[in-house]
């Protein structure tokens, strides 16, 4: 290394997120320390694929000079660990962006959610990703010597911290372009001062990666001696894994690489990996992770896919090629077809990424089909993560509205618990003889739904109804109109017909019964006058005396509170009072001859309906009155 001029050099603070991520990082992956090699070496990939990207609008910057490659030695007296590489570099500002603040939107709640306890937090911390900072769980100072590609040699920077709270930052001179990272080990570190030791992790976790790693050993003389001199060994594989062949990768070798691309920690729960000849000639490997990522319904959540062109790497988040819904995939594409000069402008509106875009969009969803099918605990986990994700679908995805809705899982009245495990193809199984709809119920919770009186008669008839309770439900329910050919029909509209599951006798008794109650709902009407749309009679009910329905074309309760906590202006619900004549309430509300008491009654049937209905109601007031006066009576 080259004598190092002293120039323009400043102590700056981290950011407080850094600060508290190095704080987490150290006390809760010490039990898995060897990941801080994983992170750099995956760094100095991805230093040298950003290299031979930009090479390839400024030749200048690479013209094949030198190999690509990361180099690690070490040195037991001094007590570090240097890892070089001779990628992209980094400019004095890109030293100050990337190694004192974390730009990620949203990591400030993220580390408010972490809480103190430690076990919990190495799997949080991992899924946020730990990145370079893991250098500081092994040592307690680093110092990073960069020189980015196409600056002049005294132009380069020198950071170093001993990762509290500041680092300092000065010009330096580097004879070579790309960056050095020199590692002062902890205690805990000296274990990496081992040419065996990193040998084992960096096959463990670096054997995938497309670039030689090469590890400085000592030459030994015929005798089997040290000698003084050194030498380079590479000791990984250096050929990218997508470009193997399927039946040569092992699964630990598709786990490494998922979490050399995701910088998650966990495993993956499923991946796809296929070349495509033909038309199309490119190879996707698509992982489906197994938690969600910590910012995945945030608005500027990052897609996870690589794009590759005759592997070379051209961008990371490509999201041209998922849609929105499945923004949890991570993973690759690497197309022979896409121009090496490709942008993301230019990947827009460009048939071969439309093609693509579908081509991996399906993959993805048959690998989830396959998923539900053959390992449906696993299923399970999934939807637990991403279900919410999913659900965006059918809005997004005319073309895979039938594939995406028959992965959707649902609470249902067929099970006790809230738990979403119900496809609608399990409910269009079970469906009764002449039943030729989907019959679903939204609100704000399980319990709402789950003891909602609009079920009672589906109850008494035998009916599975689906039980939706995510804020998104009836959102969905917009799209999502039919499944199998069967239409869904909300349970709360009053186009609701279940006729066809009574019996004649039972239909000739409604009618009079109906006749009878005439006079009730006229009289219920010209009370409440512009209050509700309608009043009727409903046999649809058992143990409540009435409930709220809305017009099949009227904007529904659930819809509405969407509307509102969005800050929307919503008209007002127009509501259809149900009076249930069997209820003895309402019998007794039918004989009252005083007006003013019958009123009362009706503000205590509507008041009810609407509690149960919307959780609120407009004037508790008056419904407290009403109930007040009525029981003094009583
Ligand atoms: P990530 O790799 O997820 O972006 P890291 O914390 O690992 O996060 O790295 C932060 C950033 O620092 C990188 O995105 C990159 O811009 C820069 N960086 C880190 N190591 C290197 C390196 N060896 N060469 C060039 N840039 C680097
Ligand atoms: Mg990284």
């Amino acid at each position: 290394m080259s004598e190092t001029v002293t120039n323009n050099k400043e102590t700056r603070g981290f950011q407080s997120e850094v600060k508290q991520l190095l704080h987490l990082m150290i006390h809760s992956l010490y039990s898995n320390k060897e990941i801080f090699l994983r992170e750099l070496i995956s760094n100095a990939s991805d230093a040298s694929d950003k290299l031979r990207f930009q090479a390839l609008s400024n030749s200048e910057l690479y013209q094949g000079d030198a190999d690509l490659g990361v180099k690690l030695s070490f040195d037991e007296k001094a007590n570090t660990l240097t890892i070089s590489d001779n990628g992209i570099g980094m400019s004095r500002d890109d030293v100050i962006e990337h190694l004192g603040t974390i730009a990620k939107s949203g990591t400030a709640d993220f580390f408010s959610k972490l809480s103190e306890e430690q076990s919990k937090d190495s799997q949080l911390i991992g899924q946020f990703g730990v990145g370079f900072y893991s250098a500081f769980i092994v040592a307690d100072a680093v110092t990073v010597r960069t020189r980015a590609a196409g600056v002049a040699s005294d132009q380069a920077v020198q950071w170093h911290s001993a990762g509290e709270g500041e680092y300092t930052i000065e010009t330096v001179n580097k004879e070579s372009r790309g960056t050095d990272i020199v590692l002062h080990m902890r205690e805990e570190g000296k274990e990496f001062l081992n040419e065996w030791r990193l040998r084992e992790v960096i096959s463990k976790y670096s054997d995938h990666i497309g670039i030689p790693v090469f590890i400085q050993t000592v030459v030994r003389d015929d005798e089997g001696n040290e000698t003084e001199q050194k030498t380079w060994e590479q000791v990984n594989k250096a050929q990218a894994l997508w470009t193997r062949s399927k039946s040569d990768i092992s699964d630990e070798e598709y786990q490494e690489f998922y979490k050399h691309v995701s910088h998650d920690f966990a495993e993956p729960l499923v991946w796809a990996h296929n070349r495509v000849e033909g038309k199309n000639d490119y190879t996707s490997l698509l992982y489906i992770p197994s938690k969600a990522p910590w910012d995945m319904m945030n608005r500027d959540h990052k897609s996870g896919l690589k794009l590759y062109v005759q592997r070379v790497f051209i961008m990371d988040d490509a999201e041209q090629f998922m849609p929105s819904y499945l923004r949890f995939v991570r993973g690759l594409i690497d197309s022979n077809d896409l121009p090496l000069n490709v942008s993301r402008e230019i990947l827009q509106d460009n048939k071969v990424t439309q093609s693509l875009r579908s081509a991996c969009t399906k993959r993805v969803l048959t690998t989830l089909e396959r998923l539900a099918k053959n390992e449906p605990e696993k299923y399970q986990s999934f939807w637990k993560e991403f279900g919410l994700v999913m659900k965006e679908g059918p809005a997004e995805d005319f073309a895979n509205k039938e594939k995406v809705a028959g992965l959707l899982r649902f609470a249902s009245t067929e099970n006790t618990s809230s738990e979403q495990n119900v496809g609608l193809a399990d409910y269009v199984a079970r469906m009764k003889e002449g039943q030729d709809k989907i019959f679903y119920l939204t609100a704000d919770s399980y319990s709402a739904a789950k003891n909602s009186p609009h079920l009672e008669q589906f109850k008494a008839k035998g009916l599975e109804v689906i039980l939706m309770y995510d804020r998104i439900d009836e959102w969905l329910m917009n799209y999502l109109t039919e499944f199998d050919g069967k239409q869904f029909q909300s349970i709360t509209k009053a186009g609701l017909d279940l006729s066809q599951f009574e019996d004649e006798a039972e239909k000739e008794k409604q009618k009079e019964t109906e006749q009878e109650f005439k006079s009730v709902v006229e009289r219920t009407k010209e009370y409440l006058g512009d209050r509700v749309k309608e009043v009727r009679t409903t046999f649809k009910l058992a143990s409540t005396p009435a409930v709220v329905v809305t017009d099949d074309f009227e904007m529904g309760t659930q819809m509405a509170k969407l509307l509102e906590a969005a800050g929307q202006a919503v008209p007002e619900v127009k509501y259809i009072l149900e009076i249930n004549p069997n209820h003895d309430l309402v019998k007794r509300m039918a004989d009252e001859p005083d007006e003013q008491a019958f009123g009362r009654w009706v503000e205590v049937l509507l008041g009810q309906a609407m509690l149960a209905e919307r959780g609120s109601m407009e004037d508790p007031t008056q419904f407290v009155g009403a109930i007040n006066q009525l029981l003094a009576k009583a």
